[in-house]
């Protein structure tokens, strides 16, 4: 199992910090977005210390990391003009940062139609991903699967799959199943997690699979709200997610929490990241002790 969260690029060290992060969870992996997930105010490519955070990994043994792009950029929008060419010039700006970084994957949310229809949000996402992708693009783009809140786009995989039949490029592109997401757009993972991905396998191929975001779910399977919870302590629970996390199909997919951070037990005031603990339970397989 590859396991490891979302962390922060922040400080002065910014990616040097990251990877200092992601090793004090005892993780083989992690995820970063360039800046402020959502803002574009970006910092100099120059500027990250890339080079001390690569070393630092190499020296670990840490095999690679992610990129999110940040959830402001709306591929689906056909109704605000500047809204459409603002995430054309920043996700051409987020691929070149990923590579300067050396993540093979940059993540991105399909977006959201605001209106226009699901027709008319896919065919705006095709449009940009043809204006962007070449067979020269230097990652992957993996397209997360959504949770359906609002006017979200990328909550069925036939969307996904509609996306892929559009793209000339759709070699250069990727699935970020995220386990809170599916749930709530009705996908029983809880129950069959196998039929879904059976149903995914079907749509669109289950090696496209390049990234998991294992996160539990506050709200019950169908609810379409999006709001991650604790591994163990949601509707999906510690069961299913440990067989996700272990399962043989995904063994060489790395697995990302983006689970909130917890009131801290000695001052409740305080707010902890929960990714060490988290990233034990799933080793261990012993799921949370203490009924929240
Ligand atoms: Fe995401
Ligand atoms: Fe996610
Ligand atoms: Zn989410």
């Amino acid at each position: 199992m590859i396991i490891g969260s979302h962390v922060s690029i922040s400080g002065k060290d910014m990616f040097l910090n990251s990877v200092r992060e992601a090793l004090s969870y005892g993780s083989d992996t992690f995820m970063i977005y360039t800046g402020a997930p959502q803002n574009t105010k970006r910092k100099d490519i120059s500027e990250l210390h890339i080079p001390e955070g690569r070393s630092l990994m190499a020296q670990s043994g840490m095999a690679g990391f992610l990129v999110h792009a940040p959830y402001i950029i709306n591929m689906a929008n056909t109704v605000n003009a500047r809204t459409a060419e603002l995430a054309l010039e920043f996700l051409q700006l987020e691929i070149s940062r990923t590579q300067a970084l050396g993540s093979p994957v940059l993540i991105v949310h399909p977006g959201a139609h605001v209106g226009a229809g699901v027709q008319a949000g896919i065919r705006q996402i095709i449009w940009l991903l043809n204006e962007i992708l070449s067979a020269d693009t230097p990652c992957f783009l993996a397209l997360e699967t959504m949770a359906g809140k609002g006017s979200e786009i990328g909550s069925r995989f036939e969307e996904l799959a509609a996306v892929y039949d559009g793209v000339v490029h759709s070699e250069k592109l990727r699935v970020c199943l995220d386990t809170c997401h599916v749930h709530d757009s009705g996908y029983d993972i809880t129950g069959d997690f196998d039929g879904v991905i059976r149903e995914f396998d079907r749509l669109i191929g289950q090696e496209q699979i390049a990234v998991i975001h294992l996160n539990d779910s506050k709200n019950p399977r169908g609810a379409r709200k999006d709001r991650h919870e604790n591994i163990g302590r949601g509707c999906i629970g510690f069961d299913a997610l440990y067989r996700i996390a272990h399962h043989p199909a995904f063994a060489a997919v790395p697995k990302i929490l983006e689970t909130p951070y917890v009131p801290s037990l000695q001052d409740p005031r305080k707010k902890l990241p929960p990714y060490k603990e988290e990233i034990e339970m799933l080793r261990t397989g012993q799921g949370p002790s203490v009924p929240a």
